[in-house]
């Protein structure tokens, strides 16, 4: 069985993010920059903000960080991400999601520039990706498939399947591991029998956000099980949606949870705000 080591790869590939960087800063004359918006003080958002401040510097990269209130409009929003859209300097944006209630995330979203998209999610993106052209990847299912590539597990005619059906990881995920040539199969919360369909499967995705959904008995020997998936236990400790003990000796490959997809998903977007600063050059 392999251990799929996310810490591991995602720290190869910002190695090679920061050599790109270094490359990229001499041609523009300046650092690539990511542009990160948060709107009001949740927890958790304000620490994956931290974080992504952290990794671009490390990197190299210049981060801009817009901490507003809770109580912004959406037309504020909206004009200040005009503004990023318009600065040159800026190669990614992203907000920050979830947004308080009162703004419509969609519209957010999609007022962002399509050409400094960073996290692969406006509308221009996500079409890109159903029509196979080149385009920004939503950032934790290009994570996913950077881990099968990086471990060596072969994509090409293996029946994936996935569980979870959400536009920013089942959707898009299923999208990529069809681009790549496998036979993809999507479950959701009307499949019946889940079970005998991820039995057939040599590739399993789940982004369901269920602890220890995905079981033993669910997984045919020497499958390749990703989890996506990222819930608190009672204690507190982070925990995925793959009853990891049981499902790791039946299994070919497998993510821990931490230390699988998490670490990806911040890498594949130093990675877009990378892709972004060189179409700029
Ligand atoms: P989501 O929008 O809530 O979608 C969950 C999906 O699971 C839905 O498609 C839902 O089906 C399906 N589902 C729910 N109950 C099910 C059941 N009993 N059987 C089969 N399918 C079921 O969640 P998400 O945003 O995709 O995230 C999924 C998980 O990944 C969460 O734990 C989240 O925290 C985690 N996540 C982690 C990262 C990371 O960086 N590691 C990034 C993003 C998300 P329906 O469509 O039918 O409702």
């Amino acid at each position: 069985m392999v251990l799929i080591d996310g810490k591991k790869i995602a720290g190869e590939i910002r190695k090679e993010i920061a050599d790109e960087v270094i490359e990229t800063e001499k041609k523009l004359g300046r650092k690539p920059c990511l542009a990160v918006i948060l709107v009001g003080n949740d927890y958790g958002s304000t620490l994956y903000v931290r974080n992504k401040e952290k990794a671009c510097e490390e990197v190299g990269m210049r981060s801009i960080v817009q901490r507003l209130p809770e109580e912004t409009t959406q037309q504020e929003l909206l004009d200040i991400i005009d503004g990023l859209n318009k600065k040159d300097d800026v190669d990614g944006i992203m907000v920050q999601l979830p947004l308080p209630k009162h703004i419509d995330e969609a519209t957010v979203v999609d007022a962002i520039s399509p050409k400094k998209d960073a996290d692969g999610l406006h509308t221009v993106s996500c079409g890109r990706l159903l029509q196979g052209k080149k385009g920004f990847l939503p950032c934790t299912p290009h994570g996913v498939i950077e881990l099968l590539d990086r471990s060596g597990c072969e994509i090409e005619g293996k029946n994936a399947v996935v569980i979870g059906r959400s536009n920013i990881v089942g959707k898009p995920v299923a999208l990529m591991l069809l681009a790549r040539n496998a036979t993809v199969t999507v479950c959701h919360s009307r499949t019946k029998d889940i079970g005998k369909i991820t039995r057939e499967a040599d590739i399993v995705v789940v982004a369901v956000g269920k602890a220890g959904f995905l079981t033993a008995d669910m997984v045919k020997p020497g499958a390749a099980v990703i989890d996506v998936g990222m819930n608190r236990k009672p204690d507190g400790k982070a925990t995925g949606d793959v009853d990891f003990e049981a499902v790791r000796e039946v299994a070919g490959y497998i993510t821990p949870v931490p230390g699988g997809v998490g670490p990806m998903t911040i890498t594949m977007l130093l990675y877009n705000t990378l892709e972004s600063a060189k179409n700029n050059g």
